[in-house]
Order: C-alpha cells, then sequence, then structure tokens
C-alpha cells in the first residue's frame, strides 16, 4: 500500500512576523517537489500571512486547534470556518498539550474533529500515553480509548479525510524518542482499530509519529511499515533541521 507519507511542523506558541518570513523563506528554497506531503502549523495571528507566503508552493498549512463550535459568543475563540477562510487546510486536534493544560477531554477532542470536517478542515488527530500510563502497562489502553472516542461520534468513515498521530507524550519536547519499535508497535495497533471496521482504510490511513522527532533519528522511524511520516514540533522551526526530516520521509 503506497501511502504518500506526511511531515508536519508544529510551531506551538513560537515565532514573530520577522522569525516566520526568514522561516519560510528557507523552507521554500529547500522544499522543492517533495515526496511527502509538507504542513506548517503556525499560531492563529500567523495564518493568513504564512498561507499567502506559501502559496504556490508545496506547503500546506493547518492550525494548532479550533473551537468545537461554528460561530456565536465564544470569546477568544476560533472557528473552524474561519481557518478554512484565511486558507488552512489541516487542523491538529487532540494535542497532549491541549489535552493536559486546557482539560480537552475525550469527548471534546472528538467534538473538535467533527468541528474541523464539517469546515473542510483535514483533522489531524493526536493520541498518547504518558509516562506513567506506559509504565503500567496502559499505553494499548489509552491510545485506543482516546481513538474509539473520536471513532464513536464521527464513525470510522470519517478517517478517510484525516490524519492520525501517535505522540506519547513522554517524547514530546523531552528529547526522548519512542524507539522505532515501540513506535511501530503502538502504529500497528491504530491501524488494526481501523482496519477491524473498515480494511480498505486502516491500509490507507496515514499515521504520523510525534515525539522530539528529528534529522538524525527520523530516517529510522519513518522505515517502520506502519509509520507514515512525523508531526515535528521543536525541529519544525530550524529550516535546515526540518527540511532533512522532509527529506527523510
Ligand atoms: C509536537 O509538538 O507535537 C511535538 C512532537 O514536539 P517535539 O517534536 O518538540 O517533541
Amino acid at each position: 500500500m503506497d501511502r504518500r507519507p506526511v511531515v508536519a511542523g508544529n510551531w506551538k506558541m513560537h515565532g514573530s512576523r520577522a522569525e516566520n518570513t526568514r522561516l519560510i523563506d528557507s523552507l521554500l528554497e529547500g522544499v522543492e517537489a517533495p515526496r511527502a506531503e509538507v504542513l506548517v502549523c503556525p499560531p492563529f495571528p500567523y495564518l493568513a500571512e504564512v498561507v499567502r507566503a506559501v502559496k504556490g508552493s508545496p506547503v500546506q498549512v493547518g492550525a494548532q486547534s479550533l473551537c468545537a463550535e461554528s460561530q456565536g459568543a465564544f470569546t477568544g475563540e476560533v472557528a473552524g470556518a474561519m481557518l478554512r477562510d484565511v486558507g488552512c487546510s489541516h487542523v491538529i486536534v487532540g494535542h497532549s498539550e491541549r489535552r493536559a493544560l486546557y482539560a480537552e477531554d475525550d469527548a471534546l477532542v472528538a467534538r473538535k474533529f467533527l468541528a474541523a470536517q464539517a469546515a473542510g478542515l483535514v483533522p489531524v488527530l493526536c493520541v498518547g500515553e504518558t509516562l506513567e500510563e506506559r509504565e503500567r502497562g496502559a499505553t494499548a489502553e489509552v491510545i485506543l480509548r482516546q481513538l474509539d472516542a473520536v471513532i464513536a461520534v464521527a464513525g470510522v468513515q470519517a478517517f478517510a479525510r484525516s490524519l492520525l498521530a501517535y505522540e506519547p507524550v513522554w517524547a514530546i519536547g523531552t528529547g526522548k524518542t519512542a524507539s522505532p519499535a515501540q513506535a511501530q508497535e503502538v502504529h500497528a495497533m491504530l491501524r488494526a482499530r481501523i482496519t477491524e471496521k473498515d480494511a480498505i482504510l486502516g491500509g490507507q490511513l496515514r499515521i504520523l509519529y510525534g515525539g522530539s522527532v528529528k534529522a538524525s533519528n527520523a530516517a529510522e522511524l519513518f522505515a517502520q511499515p506502519d509509520v507514515d511520516g512525523g508531526l515535528v514540533g521543536g525541529a519544525s522551526l530550524q529550516a535546515e533541521e526540518f527540511l532533512r526530516v522532509v527529506a527523510a520521509a
């Protein structure tokens, strides 16, 4: 099954107009005709400007979150339709920082997933266990619970228009990466869950790995049969490093 890999950069709450311009200029210089789909996810205020900057290039733009509601009195929130309106194609939902720091539970993540698709955005659904959960042997239970919560609300067919990302919480921003074997084991479990409901979809779904991906470890992670690219935080803020991750895909 030929699944085109995806490399997505999550800039988190970093950057400025000047820094973004430098980063995007360098990315565009090096990113001609990549084999992988390439996506950058800047903070909200910069989305429209980054969309304009990458126009005509292979780079797509996603947001890091969205509101579960479509419009109305939700001060400080951003609707999926607004993200689409400024040219975003994707949006991250269920990132562990949103789950842990902003109390986004499985039910809210599922609603955000639906809101993203209703707005015509491709959700990048993140799942992952904490170190404590891994150490007590609860990895499978946690990641499948997080996935099932979305399947229950959106249906498995919704994954035809979605990306999935396995991001072990203990590996995000810590410099600790899951070993290729650890990543593969979890990716295979996630794929099996989709496959048991729809075999064709299970074979087509792209599952990204995230957690301290960088140029030096990307190739061996991406070589795993069920790893279809990466969701990259820190290393996506340096053009040269990010381009090497893209090249590894
Ligand atoms: C992330 O932001 O989703 C992430 C995986 O970060 P990092 O690559 O810095 O661990």
